[in-house]
């Protein structure tokens, strides 16, 4: 009570102060899977009281999400908190407290705290529940106005789009919260999907042999983060209205000798079907009409979830009538771990969703079910994203991937049959140690016969705590870099090729809103477009509309192409 409100005859002592909400200013750096990570911590400071502003002058706490995929991505990530360390109290600005979380911190923990003074806490991929007491916040226990899902669309700072937006492919996550705020190390906060959940043999055993280690890096621990959200989780979506990512699984147990997300984000761990539809059905419930899922391999889906009972196969398989004796029907049910196609059928038929896909497939775990359950449901696009990295055998042999290029070739074809019309997404690393030009001129070939629809390329990054780091034969720079230009000029070719098919076609697009590039179009994307990643639809007539509504689908027709990107009119 105050005394003015006394004097004023206004209510008395009852009347209780609101508590001070304070304001945060995120922002988010990388893949999408960082993005779902802050979005799940926006939603814990917002259930924390904490209100969102996407002003980085008007923010008490600022929180940056950080990058340490490649050297590129670090850099990023360091620039972003020098920028953001000119709006603390201290430099005239209004915040507060400045909070560093995600991949650099599970890299650069102690680093961080010892050269940028102004940071006052870290917080690692592993413990994101962390971020409230790195605000100064409590956890507070949940109630009815606080349901787990909010859509803020403009809940980040609002700032240049991130160089490091367009990776294909994951980046890092890690463990813990700073020294100084004496939080609980990360196993203390796992949310109710980790209960579900045990390590699978392949990651065991790499973990024996190493892939997991940590201990030469500047402040990480020893522990691996092990933390996966739930459908209880609260969280604020930051993608345009309509559109979702759900992250199905965390971490990474395959070997590939390039890559330190093992080492960042810990052994590949799945959320339960049941938390993934709950989830799925909130989002719905909140507008969403186009959900992706993603994970570091979503095609290992399951392999570490218990088993349980599934419908058994309609015939008796050959093993079942040696076991039983019997011949006929195969059993009514069967005890084995859920597969991502379980998954698929499990959330394609849900009302209201209308697009339903997966990104980062593994390319030997596509098997014949995944591609008929793409092939049967009317809501999934009929759309793969697979990595292949590269295309030479001696290549993947070094990447510690495996496959080759006939290989890929015979998985391809194999897709494109069980799945008519389907859109093909990869990408690839060009200049690994030891990629001869006669791998690179193999690479071109593959790509030549292959056809790939979307395609993304990579300059080969060395990274400390990399497999490959210590391999020799390392590529110059500048030949990487021509490399890089020739692979993306053949693909340009063979894009400008396919864009022009399209001029004529009628199809559903879900409009995002004004054109990125120019305010003169609208832009949106068709079903075999991913967010982010792919061409867009741009939209220069607007058909019987006088405005279009974003987040909305519409009827259109494709009346132009260009080398990514199709021009369409609206038509209903
Ligand atoms: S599959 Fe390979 S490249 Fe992808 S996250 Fe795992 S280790 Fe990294």
């Amino acid at each position: 009570m105050s005394l003015s409100s006394t004097l004023d005859g206004a209510a008395p002592e009852t009347q209780l102060q609101e508590p001070h909400r304070p304001t945060v200013g995120f922002v988010s750096l990388g893949c999408p899977k960082n993005l779902v990570d802050s979005e799940v911590m926006m939603g814990l400071l917002h259930r924390g009281g904490a209100q969102l502003t996407p002003k980085a002058e008007d923010a008490e706490i600022l929180v940056i999400n950080t990058c340490s995929f490649i050297e590129s991505a670090k850099q990023e990530s360091v620039d972003t908190i020098l920028e953001m360390v000119q709006h603390k109290i201290g430099n005239g600005g209004k915040a507060k407290r400045l909070i560093v979380a995600g991949c650099l911190v599970e890299r650069y923990r102690d680093e961080i705290i010892k050269n940028i003074p102004e940071v006052d806490a870290v917080v690692g991929t592993g413990e994101l529940e962390a971020i409230l007491e790195a605000a100064g916040l409590n956890r507070p226990a949940q109630t009815e106005q606080n349901s787990p899902f909010a859509i803020l669309t403009t809940a980040q700072i609002d700032r240049h789009a991130s160089s490091v937006n367009q990776h294909s492919r994951p980046e890092g996550n890690g463990p813990q919260l700073a020294h100084e705020l004496g939080a609980p190390g990360p196993s203390h906060l796992g949310t109710r999907d980790e209960a579900a959940t045990t390590s699978r043999p392949e990651g065991d055993a790499r973990e024996a042999a190493g892939r997991f280690s940590r201990e030469s890096w500047d402040g990480a621990t020893a522990a691996l983060p092990n933390y996966l959200y739930s459908d209880e989780t609260p969280r604020i979506l930051t993608t345009p209205r309509a559109s979702a990512y759900i992250k199905i699984a965390e971490g990474c147990d395959h070997p590939c000798s390039f890559c330190i997300i093992p080492q960042l984000r810990g052994k590949f761990r799945s959320r339960p079907i049941a938390s993934i539809v709950a989830e799925a059905k909130s989002l719905i419930a909140q507008g969403v009409r186009e959900i992706t899922l993603i994970g570091q391999d979503t095609t290992c889906y399951g392999e570490d979830l218990p088993k349980q009972e599934f419908p058994g196969a309609p015939f008796m398989t050959r093993s079942h009538r040696d076991m039983s004796g019997v011949e006929g029907a195969g059993p009514a049910t069967i005890l084995r771990r859920p597969e991502l196609a379980d998954l698929l059928d499990a959330l394609a038929p849900l009302e209201g969703l209308k697009w339903l896909r997966f990104l980062y497939a593994y390319p030997n775990k596509i098997t014949t079910r995944l591609l008929e359950t793409i092939a049967k449901h009317d809501t999934i696009a009929k759309y793969l994203d697979v990595p292949l990295q590269h295309a030479s055998a001696n290549v993947l042999r070094r990447m510690k991937r495996g496959g080759s290029a006939d290989r890929f070739l015979q998985i391809i074809e194999k897709a494109r049959k069980i799945v008519p019309n389907l859109v093909l997404r990869t990408s690839f690393i060009v200049g690994f140690p030891g990629e001869t030009e006669a791998d690179f001129e193999e690479l071109l070939a593959f790509v030549q016969a292959a056809q790939i629809d979307w395609l993304g390329v990579f300059s080969y990054s060395d990274e400390e705590g990399a497999g490959a780091f210590d391999l020799d034969q390392k590529v110059p720079k500048r030949t990487i870099e021509s490399r890089r230009r020739k692979l993306m000029k053949l693909q340009q070719k063979i894009s400008t090729k396919a864009r022009k098919q399209w001029i004529g076609r009628e199809l559903d697009i879900l409009v995002e809103g004004e054109s990125e590039e120019t305010e003169l179009l609208w832009q949106g994307r068709s079903i075999d477009q991913a967010p982010e990643i792919d061409g867009k639809v741009l939209i220069n007539d607007f058909g019987p509309h006088e405005v279009l509504v974003p987040g909305t689908f519409y009827r259109a027709e494709i009346t132009e192409s260009h080398d990514y990107d199709v021009v369409a009119r609206i038509l209903e």
